[in-house]
């Protein structure tokens, strides 16, 4: 069967997989990761299938219409994400008018199944590359829906719910073809960014799930569940050493939830992969209450760089209504130790989740510049549909809009959608912008940034962050003209 796997366009450089979806301040761009999975799955099954990323190639809707009608798939996948979803929607519908079969996937179809099929003729809920894999068979064969689970579908109008596909397990993580190679056959390494990791880089999967339950996460809550699956040590350790040997790469992302949930597994990988000699870097996401000193060091002697970690706030307060499960005094020493273990921190903070004021906001700056993160991230609050912090904040009235299609600006950055009496939308933005301004500018970032260009690649550190500077001077200009 032939298989079109489509990223759709929106802005130029849109990150439609990113857990804030947008277009990136520093530069930002994300692999269509959970595509290019279902499209090794496919392939693996030997299906024809095309992969194209649109806001990777900069590809507009006409160009991916052409492109369809000559690849004349069986089926198209679009992917979907909250802060898209009308555009996203129009794109399912001209391609439908093509008169070609359309399976939708991502984070709104297990929210928004229903309005979807309003455009799609599949939706495939939740995780989903185990079930486009099931639809194509079925459909090859000319068997019936009624056995797919997890998906959803209309005839004749009328829709249909299957039941829930479980969650992909462990062992099945493992059958699944290397994701490193799917991006050698069918996309550019050079088109995409993260402004903590030397470029080129590759993001992969060692694992899926998140047994946390920040309130505010659309992951565990909309799209991969609550349990952490993971590949075996020996399979992770394999597509290593493909991505030294076989691809041009400075570096992998472990887009794992959180690598480090297991000390256990992570010192394992760390001893596997001294073992095996491997030398290219890694970096991953952690958690403030998963890693002690000791790992820490153990991750810093097998090459691993970053540590992406979400602070969310300075406030004891706010971290307990987003059910964080840690304390800012935790967080502060947590900092201190990464830094002691040699590591690199990335620290993403949020503004306008439940319990923000001003003096929560100054609370916030100032711990940011205690910590001292390498790179710092801030988001506005953005409530997702299907999440906790969704529903807390839509009961409340405190939802300027609850439409997700319209969480972003004209530019595709995100803009608050959450008002408070005591603290408005265009002040949690202003308030974002000044705190990264206020960072990245200040000559106190100058000492910040020498030190991670002051060790090993320290040249191709310094192009990293000449980049990201860049883009972040970019986006800062825009926003003061608007
Ligand atoms: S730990 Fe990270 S991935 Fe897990 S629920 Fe919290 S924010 Fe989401």
């Amino acid at each position: 069967m032939k298989v079109y796997m489509l990223n759709p366009p929106y802005f130029p450089r849109f990150g439609r997989e990113m857990r804030w979806q947008d277009t990136g301040r520093g530069g930002t761009l994300y692999y269509p990761i959970w595509l290019s999975y279902a499209t090794g799955l496919l392939e693996s099954l030997g299906h024809r299938v095309r992969l194209v990323d649109c806001p990777a190639w900069n590809w507009s809707v006409d160009d991916v219409l052409k492109d369809i009608e000559k690849f004349d798939p069986d089926l198209v996948v679009v992917e979907t994400s909250f802060t898209s979803l009308k555009n996203d929607l129009e794109i399912i519908r001209r391609v439908k008018e093509l008169e070609f079969k359309v399976a939708a996937v991502g984070p709104p179809v297990s929210q928004f199944t229903e309005e979807i099929l309003k455009f799609a003729d599949f939706a495939a809920r939740y995780e989903f590359d185990f079930t486009i894999a099931e639809l194509c068979e079925v459909m090859e064969k000319g068997r019936n829906l009624e056995g797919v689970l997890g998906i959803s579908f209309r005839v004749d109008g009328k829709i249909f719910h299957n039941p829930e596909r479980p969650f992909s397990t462990s062992e099945q993580l493992d059958r699944l073809p290397f994701v490193s190679e799917v991006y050698r056959k069918h996309l550019n390494v050079r088109d995409y960014f993260l402004n903590y990791s030397l470029y080129p880089m590759v993001q992969i999967f060692t694992g899926r799930g998140c047994p946390n339950s920040c309130t505010f996460c659309s992951w565990p809550q909309t799209f991969t569940g609550k349990k952490y699956r993971v590949r075996s040590i020996e399979n992770l350790l394999d597509e290593l050493e493909f991505i030294e040997s076989e691809m041009e790469v400075k570096e992998v992302f472990f887009e794992d939830d959180t690598f480090t949930i297991s000390k256990k597994r992570v010192l394992e990988f760390c001893r596997g992969y001294r073992e095996r000699k491997l030398d290219i870097s890694w970096s991953c996401n952690a958690r403030v209450d998963t890693l002690d000193f000791e790992t820490m060091r153990e991750m810093r002697r097998a090459n691993c760089r970053f540590l992406v970690v979400g602070f969310e706030s300075a406030d004891d307060g706010i971290l307990r209504n987003i059910k964080k499960g840690f304390t800012a005094e935790e967080a502060k020493e947590f900092a201190r130790e990464v830094k002691k273990a040699g590591l690199f921190l990335h620290a993403d903070f949020i503004i306008g989740l439940p319990g923000e004021t001003r003096e929560t906001i100054e609370k916030t700056r100032r711990f940011i510049k205690e910590i001292k993160p390498e790179q710092l991230q801030v988001s506005v609050v953005t409530p997702f549909p299907g999440t906790e912090l969704y529903d807390w904040l839509k009961e409340r009235g405190y939802l300027v809009t609850d439409d997700p299609s319209e969480y972003l600006d004209e530019q595709g950055h995100q803009k608050s959608v959450v008002s408070y009496p005591w603290l408005s939308a265009e002040e949690i933005v202003k308030a974002v912008d000044d705190i990264l301004r206020g960072y990245y500018l200040s000559l106190s970032y100058i000492p910040v940034a020498l030190k991670q260009i002051f060790r090993r690649r320290g040249m191709d550190e310094a192009r990293r962050l000449f980049r990201s500077a860049r883009m972040f001077l970019k986006y800062s200009r825009e926003r003061r003209l608007k």
